[in-house]
């Protein structure tokens, strides 16, 4: 009896373990000081997802308003302290509220680094798509979105307001714009989030076909910006969403017409290069995106 519950124990320590470590990035990477975008307006800035040891995250929005701070996307699991030890370098304002831009772990994973109180913010889809995730399973749940949306929502007032916007899918199926009316900043999230082809997360109601329809909604909607918070680069302007547009259209409509040729998906992504066109632009991700509109168009 006794040796069966000490089997039983070490076992329980070690799927514990086993659950620890799955949950913790590989190596802990170092976060970067706060970036300032514009006034009260930072970023914890991303780290290249090549060099996965390096990884912490898509770009964190941090925006320090006159009664708390909200912080736009959390990174991997394990950040929490580290995201609010940086913004202590900038505030003593208590975190208020996290927005999530979609469901992927590297932009909700730190979420329960915070207190469970926070007003957690995501469009409905997002929710939905988190509440699925073994990280917001349990006793995390505390941590899914407390407040959707379906189209649009407000949040604050004044020089604080930030606009939330569903334009359709794209990324996933609940992809949040984040605008910051009085500094002329807008977050994209994965809408955008590099100069490479879009990755389409089938699984989570993103479409590669609806893509550059979704892109083209962003930009007729919101007009008064000057400055762009990609997911996973480097800041841009509005001239480089625009081209992000036509790329996504241009992939689409070469991947379409290889398709309609018979071509292979494998065949199809060999013969696509958009670089004459689109020079800044990597062709890493070319290959998983030709796949993923193949799937699509195929109805799998
Ligand atoms: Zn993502």
């Amino acid at each position: 009896m006794r040796r069966a519950l000490t089997l039983g124990t070490l076992l329980l320590i070690g799927g514990m373990t086993m659950v620890v470590a799955a949950q913790q990035p590989a190596a802990r990477a170092t976060l970067p000081d706060l970036q300032k975008v514009k006034d009260n307006l930072y970023i914890i800035a991303a780290s290249s997802p090549v060099d996965r040891s390096q990884f912490t995250g898509g770009n964190t929005g941090v925006f320090v308003m006159d009664t708390g701070v909200v912080v736009v996307d959390t990174k991997l699991a394990g950040y929490g302290s580290d995201i609010l030890a940086k913004i202590r370098k900038v505030t003593d304002k208590p975190v208020t509220t996290i927005i999530n831009t979609h469901t992927h772990g590297d932009h909700t994973g730190s979420n329960e680094g915070f207190p469970a109180t926070i007003d957690f913010v995501a469009q409905e889809n997002t929710k939905a798509n988190m509440a699925r995730m073994d990280a917001f399973k349990g006793d995390k749940a505390q941590f899914l979105p407390k407040r959707t949306y379906q189209d649009k929502l407000s949040l604050f007032s004044g020089k604080d307001r930030i606009d939330l916007y569903y334009f359709g899918a794209g990324h996933t199926n609940g992809d949040t714009w984040v605008v910051y009316p009085a500094l002329r900043v807008l977050q994209a999230g994965d809408m955008f989030a590099w100069k490479d082809a879009p990755l389409c997360d089938r699984a989570n109601g993103g479409s590669g076909v609806a893509f550059p329809k979704t892109l083209a909604k962003a930009i007729a909607t919101i007009k008064d910006v000057d400055t762009i918070i990609p997911g996973h680069s480097p800041l841009m302007a509005p001239k480089d969403l625009q081209e992000y547009q036509r790329f996504a259209a241009d992939l689409l409509s070469a991947t379409e017409s290889a398709k309609k040729a018979g071509k292979s998906s494998a065949d199809a992504a060999a013969s696509i290069n958009l670089t004459a066109k689109y020079p800044d632009y990597k062709s890493d991700r070319v290959k998983a995106a030709v796949e993923a509109i193949y799937a699509e168009i195929d109805g799998k």
